[in-house]
């Protein structure tokens, strides 16, 4: 295999949940809008795992079809979904309902999505600690006072017994936490968790997953269109664009030595990131909807390196270098230790084997 010198993959072998090639798409009158495009990844027990990109790359669609939470007019259509070695994407919606909120935990940006107005908070983690975990009663009340304190919240005897609009915004998403802990996870998707909240709570919360990361051995997929985020929480980060991953690396490799154009364009656009220049770098125009199969770089309109080959060879995610195993990108321009010709002919190569492996 003329490609095997540059894997290409970023999937590793003792992951809690691993990612193949998944495609979600949504059927529409007029077009198929590829969400989700091919997507592989992976995250070990203990680890975070971001996802980062622009509102439209398909971070939420991923999370959702993790989650089996895809509606109609939406599918999935292939690829795998293995969690604890268990297949995902071949489960009945009662199957999944043991999983979500059991082994997998989600919470959103806005915690009223998840937090029902008519219940008490301590009602809502009790219903959760029932299902999850046969707790009632005394018990059940003492393990909910129990997780708001460990999710920080002050009083916690008494703030169970109240409703979520008596919560602050902060308050309100810890309470979200403490939920999703009452389902003892062993991953914990969080789409967009701090976005809403100001940047001393949005720090609180970041620090406070961390912190219960560690006592738990939790695995975290974190899913942020902010690379400062990202910087604070992730360990290992995939960026997405248009339905497909296109660069994956650990963080601080990431953050020194972005390669794609993507990425290099998204770190640019982080305020006291550009020392040399006055006004922080845009990337022109908007993310496409990936509404045809890739058999170019979608991100070529909007790319500052883009040359002709980019409109017709589709690039897959390659190692940046022989050897970079943990840094892959999905970019004609790399490897970046073979000519440019060479280059081109592994991304074919690459594609075309992938294609004969479906
Ligand atoms: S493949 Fe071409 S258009 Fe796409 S990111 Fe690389 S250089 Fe830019």
């Amino acid at each position: 295999m003329a490609s095997s010198e540059y894997t290409t993959s970023a999937t590793r072998g003792d992951s809690i949940l691993q990612v193949e090639n998944l495609q979600t798409a949504f059927f529409t009158d007029k077009e198929v809008i590829r969400a989700v495009d091919g997507v592989s990844f992976d995250i070990e027990r203990g680890e975070t795992v971001g996802i980062v990109g622009e509102s439209g790359s398909g971070k939420s669609v991923t999370a959702r079809s993790i989650m089996g939470l895809i509606k109609s007019p939406g599918r999935i259509l292939g690829g795998s979904i293995e969690f604890d070695g268990e297949e995902l994407t071949t489960k009945i919606e009662k199957e999944y309902r043991q999983i979500r909120g059991g082994d997998i935990a989600m919470v959103f940006q806005d915690p009223l999505t998840s937090l029902n107005p008519v219940y008490t908070v301590g009602n809502q983690i009790k219903e959760a600690l029932r299902l999850h975990q046969g707790l009632r009663g005394t018990e059940a009340t003492k393990e909910a006072i129990n997780l708001l304190e460990a999710v920080g919240i002050p009083d916690a005897s008494r703030r169970v017994k109240e409703y979520p609009h008596e919560f602050s915004g902060g308050m309100r998403q810890r309470a979200v936490i403490a939920m999703a802990l009452a389902c003892d996870p062993e991953l914990l998707i969080c789409d967009e968790p701090t976005t809403a909240l100001d940047v001393t709570i949005q720090a609180q919360i970041l620090e406070l997953l961390q912190e219960i990361q560690e006592d738990r051995d939790l695995a975290i997929m974190f899913i942020t269109h902010d690379m400062g985020v990202i910087a604070e929480i992730a360990d290992r980060v995939n960026v997405m664009y248009a339905g497909e991953i296109v660069e994956t690396a650990p963080v601080v490799e990431l953050f020194e030595n972005p390669r794609h154009p993507y990425t290099r364009g998204l770190l640019r656009s982080i305020p006291g990131n550009t020392p040399d220049e006055d006004r922080l770098t845009t990337i022109e125009g908007d993310v496409p909807t990936p509404n045809e199969p890739a058999t170019y770089c979608r991100f070529a309109p909007r790319c500052p390196k883009a040359f002709d080959e980019c409109d017709k060879v589709h690039p897959v995610s390659l190692e940046v270098e022989a050897g970079a195993e943990d840094h892959t990108a999905a970019c004609l321009l790399y490897p970046e230790d073979v000519s440019q010709e060479r280059a081109i002919e592994l991304h074919r190569e690459a594609e075309t084997e992938s294609e004969e492996e479906l």
